[in-house]
């Protein structure tokens, strides 16, 4: 078992400053493949006194610098892709071949994508020819706290750290307690990468503890959240005492529309895409809504889609998904199956249980319900499982009316083949995402929600002045 329980503070890896062991289990087995510790007070404190300290000086430091701090960060990550993707799927589940590419390899795109915009970013801009003497200057915000969950662990902390040090805040990262092993490796990188003391820190704990800490702090200027509404809403409330800056990625419950003109792979595409990463996904396309013209069809795809989804051991090569991160995600899981059941919706595929011939693990059965209302608890939950709820609709406005009939808002997803009817729902969707046809987004495209799914937006330029506060100078003279 690996003994991982360091922090990371101010350039050395220290020890907590109490003893309080948490066990890191592996899902595929239910058995602890690592120890770490949860910290308390004083760790989050001296953390947060590092990134203090280190503040104004790495501000300071010339673009060029930190610039260079993250190229070498990036090529450090990539010569280390392996031992990143081996470390996700132990402490997750992914299997390894998706770990060893979209798992660590969302790390990587992140970590280029905002090298690129930081290379462009004009961090002192004129206002207008209007008023030439005024100047527009973004500058660090300061000291973030970061708080990341366990789904795609190193995408969500390369969404924050690296433009966070880019821009010159300092930082103390609280990566998800069940999935920690991948934070204390990208610990290693940003150490070996040479970024001065203070301005990357990691302390692990919960967040009742670190994670509410740091909330809390008075000298924490901003922190930036990617988890669950529920934990969004304590932080941003624990937060509003000390008026810091609060960037929210919270949960969805993507809407899939795919109209009776749609291409023929769309339904096993959105049910692929919903069972991805074992449906662990905020983004994940959960509710697909079919036309009632090709209803029935759809629901034979779907069937077939789950069915032909293998699942297995995270250890194992292929293109099967693994189990669920937990013990507490597998019973919410099956108890939202159970309800599915229970308020009449069609079960066609999957169901309670686990998978035939997994015994151990915290493995879920590829499940699609047909016949799903507005009103059922599937339709309205975020299951975070790989559970699909198929819902039937007659006309556009319908669709549209369903689709946003959620506290949440963070991608939808539309198949058509009508150009015009593509641009009406893009524009009607209430989510901070729409994509169509089963076209990914770009490169640098900001990723963030509407309503319940948060405030912030991540990735690319956006990401960069995520970080940033807004400086309005007059009198400005370059003479
Ligand atoms: P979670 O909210 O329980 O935990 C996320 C992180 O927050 C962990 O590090 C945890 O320790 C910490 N935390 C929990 N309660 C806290 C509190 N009161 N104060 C401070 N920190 C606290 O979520 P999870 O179960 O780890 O992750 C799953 C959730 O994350 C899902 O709801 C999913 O939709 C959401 N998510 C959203 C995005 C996005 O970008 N929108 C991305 C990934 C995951």
């Amino acid at each position: 078992m690996l003994d991982k329980r360091k922090f990371y503070i101010n350039g050395q890896w220290v020890d907590p400053s109490q003893p309080n062991d948490l066990e890191v289990i592996n899902p595929s087995t239910e058995e602890a493949c690592a120890v770490i510790s949860l910290g308390s007070q004083a760790d989050t404190d001296a953390a947060v006194a590092a990134a203090k300290a280190a503040f104004i000086p790495w501000s300071e430091t010339p673009k060029e610098e930190r610039l260079a701090k993250v190229e070498k960060l990036a090529d450090i990550y990539e010569a280390r892709a392996e031992e990143m993707g081996q470390a996700i799927s132990m402490e997750m589940g992914a299997p390894i071949s998706m770990s060893k590419t979209a798992q660590q390899g969302s790390g990587s795109f992140h970590i280029r994508n905002f090298i690129r915009a930081f290379k462009k970013f004009e961090f002192e801009r004129p206002l207008g020819p209007h008023a030439p003497n005024d100047r527009i200057l973004y500058e660090p915000v300061g000291v973030c706290g970061l708080i990341t969950p366990w789904n795609w662990p190193m995408n969500q902390v390369t969404l924050k750290v690296v433009p966070a040090v880019a821009v010159g805040c300092t930082v103390v990262l609280k990566p998800s307690e069940i999935a920690p092993l991948s934070s204390m490796l990208f610990a290693e990188f940003m150490d070996e990468a040479g970024f001065p003391a203070g301005v990357f820190n990691l302390v692990n704990g919960d967040g009742m503890g670190v994670g509410t800490q740091l909330s809390g702090h008075e000298d924490v200027d901003m922190i930036s959240f990617t988890g669950s509404t529920r934990a969004g809403i304590a932080i941003s409330k624990n937060a509003a005492d000390t008026v810091k800056r609060v960037a929210l990625e919270l949960g969805g419950k993507g809407a899939n529309v795919i109209f009776a003109d749609a291409d023929e792979k769309a339904v096993k595409r959105g049910a692929m895409h919903c069972f991805n990463n074992s449906g662990q996904s905020c983004n994940a396309p959960t509710r697909m809504l079919v036309e009632s013209s090709i209803y029935d069809d759809a629901v034979e795809s779907a069937k077939q889609a789950a069915e032909a989804t293998a699942v297995d051991l995270s250890d194992k090569e292929g293109r099967h998904i693994g189990p669920v991160v937990s013990e507490a995600q597998y019973n919410k899981i099956q108890g939202l199956i159970e309800k599915g059941i229970e308020e009449g919706a069609t079960l066609v595929a999957g169901g309670p249980g686990r998978p035939a011939g997994l015994n151990k693990g915290y493995f879920v059965r590829p499940t699609v319900f047909a016949d799903v209302t507005e009103d059922m608890t599937i339709a309205r939950e975020e299951i975070f499982g790989p559970v699909l709820s198929i819902m039937k609709f007659d006309t556009e406005e319908e669709a549209v009316k369903v689709a946003n009939n959620t506290v949440y808002g963070l991608t939808n997803y539309v198949q058509t083949q009508d150009p015009a009817r593509l641009r009406r729902m893009a524009r009607r969707l209430r989510s901070g995402m729409v994509e169509m046809n089963g076209q990914a987004r770009g490169a640098g495209a900001p990723f963030g929600g509407y309503k319940q799914s948060g405030n912030g937006r991540e990735g690319g330029v956006w990401g960069l002045e995520d970080f940033l506060e807004v400086k309005s100078v007059s009198g400005w003279s370059d003479d």
